[in-house]
This record gives structure tokens, C-alpha cells and sequence, in this order.
């Protein structure tokens, strides 16, 4: 941050050479840590919430399916309805994933709406039930929310059409941007809606490929934030993305296999197969959320308070690649005496 601060970054015309250079490096080092191929395109903007919205006007004349299991996917339902969709709706109880087997879509489905990762309860859904989804709908297009879990799952891109992610979760940036990708098959349907409706304005998708061709966003970009998420990228394929996955995962099981056995904790998200890596959802036992989430800030350690009507009774911890296992077992063992 502070190099590119030297470099002043800050001020650099976005319609120059040099923020063109830093896009395509940008671009250029996420296609190849989430192993993105060229079918898919890379586009800028503000925020997650943004993202939903343009998927949904992008591509959806009226009819989208949405799995929803969670705060999260539930606004992104809420967003079609505000936008005069027709929206229809597929609930699982918060804290459970889906029977994406037994799920009856129905034919008139123009998007099919996934939160891979929920934030709120903790809940991931493995890549290996999202697939079957779109090859039983072959012409539907499938969009994933990967907010909170990107870098992490192992995406194989030619079996979605459009994924997401706001760069202040693993990618440990500040909040205020949003990586959305999008296959040509997205793009055909949104010029073919574009006919027939608006599809917004200046963060269209056939404008937004059109400017990302040539290197380039159709608004004055956050030229600084798009060089510091090239640079993220730099190092954690430095790392190596294969390094970054297991260590997530030796993580969870240190957390989860502590709550398993604690008296004051239990993993809310019961069954292991749902169970979220890197949003870690524990259900506290005579404790609230308040002492706890205290007790570990004295010792300098940012955990969040359950969501909504879970604010008193559970805490979230992250577990993004920037945490260190060491990180991981100074939390552990904070929580263990966190009834002293
Ligand atoms: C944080 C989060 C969002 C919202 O991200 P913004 O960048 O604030 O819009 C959306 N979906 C999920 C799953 C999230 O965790």
C-alpha cells in the first residue's frame, strides 16, 4: 500500500497506459490464481450487493431461482423482488446447506441464484452439488456468491456461468470493490434482453466487456484498490493457491474439533459436510456473545457476534488465508478459558 502510495498510484488517469498495464496485471494475476478461463471475463465494481443487482438485470427478464439459507442469499432474493422480477424462492432452515437433488427448478428459470458460502449461519455449499444443478439445467445460467469464501474453493468455471467476490473478506483489502466474472454466455443474454428492457446503464454487462477488452472500466475505477489486489494475488500465487487451501482447512479443523469438544461451544452448522472453512458460525453454551466477543477483543483478537436473532447467542470467526495457524491456536486457546 504504501509503495504504490510512492508511485502515486492515486493519481494516475485511468484512461492511461500505465492504469491500463495495471489492470491487465491485475486481471491477468486473478485469472490465474482462481484458474479462470478465457470463456470468462473479469469485471470492477463497487461492492457485492452492486453485483447481485447487475446479475439480476443483466440477465434476468423474469423469472431467477434462489437458494436462500441465510441473510446473504436472502437479500439477494429480496433484490429481485424490488426489481419487478419474479423471484421465486428455495429455503433450507438457517444453518443447513441444501438437497440440491431433490430441488425442483422450474423450467422458465433464467438465472439460478447460489450463496456458496453464507455468511451469516456459516454454511458452505461443496462445488461438487453445484455442478450437477447446471447440467440438469444446461440453459439456465448459474450465478455463485463467493464473498466470504474466495480464494478458498476450487472452482471449475466451465461448469458456472458468473461468480463474485468483494475484495475485504480473503482478500483481507479494505472494503469498496468487487470482482464479478461473467462466461459469454451471460453476455449473449444480456444483449438479448437489452432489447427488450434496461439493463442498467453504465455497468452493463456489454459495456463493461466492452471497456475490460481494452483494458479499462467505464467509470473512474479505484485505480489504487485494483493495484493492490494485483499485488494480493502476486503473493498468495507466490504462496501457492494449493498451500493457501490446505492451511484453510488445517485451520477449520483445529476450530471446529475445539468447539466439538468444549462444553461452552458447539459448531452450529450440524452437519460436517456444510460445515464453512473460512466463516466458522459456534453457538455459545451459558455464555452471550457479548462477554465472549470482550473477553478476546482484551486480548486483541476481532471476532464477530452471531447474525440477527443469533446476535446474543453465537460468534463468527474467519479464518481467511492472512490468519496464520499461530493466530488460529491463540484464539483456540482464548476461547478455552474464556469461562475463567
Ligand atoms: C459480505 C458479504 C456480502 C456483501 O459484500 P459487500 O461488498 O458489502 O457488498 C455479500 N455476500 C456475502 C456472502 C458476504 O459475506
Amino acid at each position: 500500500m504504501n509503495g504504490a502510495l510512492d508511485h502515486d498510484i492515486g493519481s494516475i488517469s485511468h484512461r492511461s497506459n500505465r492504469f491500463r498495464k495495471i489492470h491487465r496485471q491485475t486481471t491477468s494475476n486473478v485469472r490465474k490464481l482462481l484458474d479462470i478461463p478465457l470463456t470468462h471475463h473479469i469485471f470492477f465494481l463497487s461492492s457485492a450487493l452492486e453485483a447481485m443487482e447487475r446479475i439480476l438485470q443483466n440477465t434476468v427478464m423474469e423469472y431467477c431461482t434462489h437458494f436462500v439459507n441465510g441473510a446473504f442469499s436472502e437479500k439477494w432474493y429480496e433484490f429481485a423482488k424490488q426489481l419487478g422480477k419474479k423471484p421465486m424462492k428455495i429455503p433450507a432452515p438457517y444453518g443447513h446447506g441444501f438437497s440440491f437433488k431433490n430441488a425442483i427448478i422450474p423450467v422458465n428459470t433464467e438465472l439460478i441464484c447460489i450463496t456458496q458460502n453464507e455468511t451469516s449461519t456459516g454454511v458452505m455449499i461443496p462445488m461438487n452439488d453445484i455442478y450437477p444443478v447446471k447440467r440438469k439445467n444446461p440453459r439456465t445460467l448459474v450465478a455463485l456468491d463467493i464473498v466470504s469464501s474466495a480464494p478458498y474453493p476450487k472452482i471449475d468455471f466451465k461448469k458456472i456461468d458468473m461468480a463474485f467476490f468483494s475484495v475485504q473478506k480473503g482478500f483481507g483489502m479494505p472494503a469498496g470493490m468487487c470482482i464479478l466474472i461473467v462466461n459469454d454466455h451471460a453476455i449473449e443474454k444480456s444483449l438479448a434482453l437489452s432489447i427488450k428492457t434496461p439493463i442498467s446503464t453504465y455497468h452493463n454487462f456489454p459495456t463493461l466487456l466492452k471497456m475490460a477488452e481494452k483494458n479499462q472500466t467505464p467509470e473512474t475505477p479505484n485505480v489504487l484498490y485494483i493495484h493492490i489486489l494485483g499485488k494480493m494475488c502476486h503473493d498468495m500465487l507466490k504462496k501457492g493457491i494449493v498451500k493457501i487451501r490446505k492451511e484453510t482447512d488445517k485451520k477449520a479443523k483445529l476450530l471446529y474439533d475445539f468447539a466439538e469438544n468444549s462444553e461452552y461451544f458447539k459448531p452450529f452448522v450440524r452437519d460436517e459436510k456444510f460445515r464453512s472453512p473460512t466463516t466458522i458460525d459456534l453457538e455459545l453454551i451459558n455464555k452471550t456473545s457479548e462477554e465472549a466477543v470482550n473477553k478476546l477483543k482484551a486480548k486483541g483478537l476481532i471476532v464477530g457476534k452471531g447474525y440477527g436473532t443469533f446476535k446474543n447467542s453465537h460468534i463468527r470467526i474467519a479464518n481467511f488465508p492472512a490468519h496464520s495457524t499461530e493466530n488460529m491456536k491463540f484464539l483456540i486457546n482464548e476461547l478455552k478459558c474464556i469461562h475463567r
